[in-house]
């Protein structure tokens, strides 16, 4: 086994789609290819978006498709402790700060949070919980993506102190994406290019926390129509359990992998062991969306 541990992440709010079959094929394949460890996390931080039986139906769709995991897979609603603990130690350092402000008033203020509560030393509890980004020398205002190159993230974006915890006492999936990853010690997070933007927020909060980051790798989202992403929100169909193949071969050809007509097709482990012998990033295609049939 190499030093690589990659990871997938889905939320439990509804069953895989071809979406986020593409995320998932293509860390599996990433890691895989380098003789990594692939895991598998359940992001189930946010029970009322929470479709019951869907974690269970994703993991057996993962195995479905012959997407086998190593380890134990990981729920985020049982490292509440951890979160806590990380939740202290930034209260202590200053590095956080409770905020009364509402979605309402930030809305009005033209929807971005401009620091209002930073100074007024409210309490974390009964209040939504907010990173204090200014203790950064630099807020993250750019990165190096591995398919995407150079990002430019949008200045007042990077500057915002972003939420970590909501006035519901919710954990913000920045802040639980962030500690999750170090405690799993992935070295690459492979996934889809919705997640560009909140890169930034995720590397500065490593830098608060004195930790490294990891190096990252944004998918092309697949997409109906520009700017519509394939999602559950707006009830993509999920993907066929009882004939996995079809949708196999169709998920690595958007991964600019075309399976050529030679290569064994009546398994998918003889596609996927194809598919890690043949991987090559410069193969991928590098846009930030591409639009496929409904
Ligand atoms: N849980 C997130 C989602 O399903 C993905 C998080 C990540 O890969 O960082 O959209």
């Amino acid at each position: 086994m190499s030093l690589y541990i990659g990871r997938f992440a889905p939320s439990p709010s509804g069953p895989l789609h071809f979406g986020s079959l593409v995320a998932a094929l293509g860390s599996y394949l990433q890691a895989k290819s380098v003789q990594g460890k692939w895991l598998v996390r359940i992001e189930d931080i946010d029970p009322p978006r929470e479709i019951a039986g869907a974690s269970a139906d994703i993991l057996a769709t993962l195995q479905a498709y012959g997407l086998q995991w190593d380890d134990e897979v990981v729920y985020q609603s049982q490292q509440s402790a951890r979160y806590e603990q990380v939740l202290a130690s930034l209260s202590k350092q200053q590095l956080s700060y409770g905020c009364c402000c509402t979605r309402k008033l930030i809305k009005m203020q033209g929807g971005l949070y401009r620091g209002n509560c930073r100074d007024k030393k409210l309490s974390e509890k009964n209040n939504a919980v907010r990173i204090n980004i200014a203790k950064l020398s630099s807020p993250i205002t750019r990165f190096q993506d591995q398919l995407q190159g150079d990002i430019s993230l949008d200045k007042q974006q990077a500057n915002e102190d972003f939420i970590i915890r909501r006035k519901d006492d919710l954990y913000a999936y920045n802040l639980a994406v962030v500690i999750d990853d170090i405690e799993q010690g992935i070295t690459e997070v492979v996934r889809g290019a919705d997640l560009l933007a909140t890169t930034g927020k995720q590397i500065s909060l490593y830098q608060l926390l004195k930790e490294q980051s990891p190096t990252y790798l944004h998918l092309p989202l697949a997409v109906t129509e520009p700017g519509l992403k394939l999602s559950k929100q707006n009830h993509a169909l999920a993907i066929d359990k009882e004939n996995p193949i079809p949708t196999l071969l169709k998920a690595l050809f958007f991964l600019g992998h075309p399976v050529p007509k030679q290569v064994d097709k009546n398994s998918c482990e003889t596609i996927l062991n194809w598919a890690i012998k043949n991987w090559c990033l410069s193969k991928l295609p590098k846009q930030t969306e591409i639009q496929i049939e409904k």
